[in-house]
């Protein structure tokens, strides 16, 4: 088939009706419940592998405590995150903007290349929904052919037993991924004392746990494939993310069509290499035909590749009919590298957003060395120039900002350093507004504070003077600001 009639096919208007309605939904709007065929084969095992490491590091990471303190925290009722151990406050909002927008630009950067891949093997929507609860309605319901068979059975002792089993154990489970996901919020400690505690006095936090269990129950035992095709607006941005030259699971419409039932007794000779055996589309946990080419439905979930590839093995033909390739490798197998797999091509737009992006990387990572973890902000008090105090004391009024960006409480004491032009000390006083600084642990604390210099000393209108601010007696930080005082007359 030359490749002229392949666009055609692809863009015939009649081909396309497919994109009329979601796969899922009748024609008269009714949800059409999907019983996938239980898959197996090399992705398969190898999802199933990837995804128990991947839960494990889910249930195992708030169990993980650095210094105390949580490895991952993500308090957002309180803005405070702890990230590989580090805490970020409300005064780092600035790192999180450029943290979401690398993010993004990472994973526009990311879809465009390798398109999915993300949905198949890493998003715990598909993980949970494929490889936990699939995987029990399997085991208590059977395969597909069997579920529907219960579905209109009538409803016998051994019916009410299944469907009510495998219900009470989806919401156990989702009791658990709530708890999990709750402890990456409040913490594990908090979690535990939820859990032993008398119920009454964590009325809030057993609300949460309520909500988030109806929610995740009522995701996986009903909502299922429709949070990924109606509700992630990742699924829905696929149209503009994907180009031809991103790797997606495709059907190699070159050698598949035209597609034909097989028969033992007749050739390969002018049909393609599909049987038409509907194995990808039974496989499919959305419903899909992937024959139909990309679609928003398809999370990249694998199944068909291997139900496909199993068919190819049993009619001796190359495995591969569905495969990872990008459009254009099919359409233009020229392209590809001589073992007919996708030669991986960096198009200037993946150029484009990989500049971005190691700018944005190199922006935020500049800043995360220069980050402190105590910060200091000190300004004249606005509005006032000085005071002529007794004593031929001058004085300034000054407005103190402090940051403790640590888990640990720390008490401040302030102490001048007053120079004069040559660099030499000029004796002062510095007095606070109260008596003594505690800064709370990610504390944010105002205060004013006064310094007076005696008048023979200064000689300029603004003199520059060093405040240090200690913690017992280390040096924490020491901050240059200018000390105003009146214009000296000619005789003094
Ligand atoms: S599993 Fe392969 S051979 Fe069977 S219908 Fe799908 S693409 Fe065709
Ligand atoms: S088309 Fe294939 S990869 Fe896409 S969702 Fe269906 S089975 Fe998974």
């Amino acid at each position: 088939m030359n490749k002229d009639t392949l666009e055609k096919q692809l863009y015939d208007e009649e081909a396309e009706t497919f994109r009329n309605q979601l796969a899922t939904v009748t024609d008269d709007g009714k949800r059409k419940w999907v019983y996938p065929k239980k898959p197996s084969g090399r992705f398969h095992r190898a999802r199933i592998a990837v995804s128990a490491v991947l839960l494990l590091i889910l249930v195992l990471t708030p169990f993980i405590k650095v210094n105390g303190h949580p490895f991952m925290l993500f308090d957002f009722l309180n803005r405070k995150f702890i990230l590989f151990g580090v805490l970020f406050g409300p005064h780092d909002f600035h790192l999180l903007v450029i943290a979401m927008i690398s993010l993004i630009v990472f994973v526009i950067l990311f879809t465009a290349v390798f398109g999915r891949i993300f949905c198949g093997w890493a998003c715990p929507q598909t993980i949970f929904m494929e490889m936990v609860f699939r995987k029990i309605e399997y085991w208590i319901e059977g395969d597909s052919k069997d579920q529907r068979k219960l579905k209109s059975a009538p409803w016998t002792g051994s019916k009410v037993f299944k469907k009510f089993s495998k219900q009470i154990i989806f919401f156990a489970i989702a009791f658990f991924i709530s708890n999990i996901f709750l402890s990456y919020i409040i913490g594990i400690d908090e979690l535990i004392k939820i859990i032993t505690d008398p119920p009454s006095e964590h009325l809030q936090g057993l609300f949460a746990i309520t909500i988030f269990s109806g929610i995740f129950y009522f995701v996986f035992s009903n909502f299922r494939e429709q949070a990924c095709t109606i509700v992630c607006p990742y699924g829905r941005l696929q149209g503009v993310l994907l180009d031809r030259d991103s790797i997606v699971i495709a059907y190699d419409n070159v050698r598949g069509e035209p597609r034909k039932k097989f028969k033992k007794d007749e050739g390969w000779e002018n049909r393609g290499d599909c049987i038409e055996c509907y194995q990808c589309v039974e496989v499919c946990p959305t419903g899909i035909d992937i024959r139909n080419g990309i679609q928003l439905e398809c999370v990249n979930c694998t199944v068909c590749i291997d139900a496909c590839d199993d068919i190819m093995d049993k009619i001796n033909r190359p495995r591969g009919l569905i495969r990872y390739a990008s459009l254009n490798s099919i359409q233009n197998p020229i392209r590809s590298g001589s073992d007919g797999k996708t030669k991986w091509r960096f198009t200037p737009r993946a150029i484009g957003y990989s500049a971005l992006l190691s700018v944005l990387i190199t922006v935020l990572f500049v800043l995360l060395l220069n980050r402190t973890e105590f910060s200091v902000t000190v300004l004249r008090t606005a509005g006032l120039l000085y005071q002529e105090q007794p004593n031929d004391m001058i004085s300034n009024l000054y407005d103190l900002n402090m940051v403790n960006k640590t888990f640990d409480e720390i008490p401040v004491t302030l102490k001048l350093v007053p120079r004069n032009p040559l660099g030499e000390n000029i004796e002062g006083e510095l007095k606070l507004v109260g008596n003594q600084i505690v800064l709370e642990p990610q504390g944010n604390l105002d205060a004013k504070f006064l310094v007076l210099l005696p008048k023979d000393e200064l000689t300029k209108m603004s003199t520059p003077i060093d405040i240090g601010i200690y913690s017992g007696d280390n040096l924490i930080k020491k901050i240059t600001t200018s000390f105003l005082s009146p214009m000296k007359k000619k005789d003094e």
